[in-house]
């Protein structure tokens, strides 16, 4: 891919429900204005609480990425939204080259989970921007994930736009339909922000040293792992934005950042 003068920023983006895909809401009007003052990305490079893998980390590699409907008992209309965007042979090979850490292996079977295509579907309407999906090798833990998600800091300056997408807060064991933020979840996620902002990610990758209110947050770790290889990409002269800062259903937080 050409090298290009321009750093691209990095998005950390809460997911949450997957009706954000189709409901007007604060949390998709977010997003949508958080894309409008991004530069057009040539392509995307998603990693997705959504895909975790047993022994490796994979790229998808296909050229037309199947939609996954990885969700259950909800309205008729989301199991019909489509998204079309096409997939990125090119990336995923310029991505296998550049790790070093691990050898990623091409998935032709994966294609668009819901942490991508919910949150895409809003962002980059027209599909028009190529997508190409990243792995959570579930074998390994957060600092392996810190180090993968740097290594691809090349990336950034080709134009691809990489989207952490999960959340920050994340339990549905404790999940409560009136929307009310519980005190834990609001505590671990102003803790966080403060780490995020005065750049201590050593004690993010530690995050289970970080107290019961962190315990609570994460349950279990794949909607949190994403922002990891988020904050791993931040260069000494990114700015760090939040939006969408909010706890919703009680305990799942849809802080989202940009990072440059
Ligand atoms: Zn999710």
């Amino acid at each position: 891919m050409k090298n290009l003068k321009t750093k691209m920023p990095v998005l950390f983006v809460g997911h949450g429900n997957p009706m954000n895909a189709i409901e007007d809401n604060e949390f998709s009007r977010s997003w949508i204005k958080a894309a409008k003052s991004l530069p057009k990305p040539r392509a995307i490079l998603c990693i997705s609480a959504h895909w975790e893998t047993d022994d490796s980390t994979c790229v998808t590699a296909m050229e037309h990425p199947k939609m996954i409907y990885d969700f259950y008992g909800f309205p008729k209309p989301l199991y019909e939204k489509k998204y079309p965007a096409h997939g990125s042979p090119e990336l995923a090979a310029s991505l296998q080259k550049i790790v070093r850490k691990a050898h990623v292996q091409s998935d032709f079977d994966w294609g668009l989970d819901h942490g991508t295509w919910a949150v895409l579907c809003r962002m980059f309407p027209k599909a028009d921007v190529p997508v190409v999906q990243l792995s959570l090798n579930r074998k390994e833990g957060a600092e392996f994930h810190y180090k993968l998600g740097q290594e691809l800091k090349g990336l950034r300056r080709e134009g691809v736009l990489i989207i952490g997408s999960g959340n920050m807060v994340h339990n549905l064991g404790r999940m409560s339909w009136e929307d009310a933020a519980f005190d834990w979840a609001l505590k671990f996620d102003e803790q966080l922000k403060q780490l995020i902002l005065s750049g201590d990610h050593a004690s993010i990758i530690n995050y289970k040293s970080l107290g019961s209110a962190a315990d609570l947050s994460i349950p279990t770790n794949e909607h949190y792992l994403p922002l990891l290889y988020v904050l791993a990409l931040q260069e000494k002269d990114d700015s760090i934005t939040f939006f969408a800062e909010k706890i919703t259903l009680g305990s799942i937080s849809m802080r989202s950042v940009r990072i440059g």
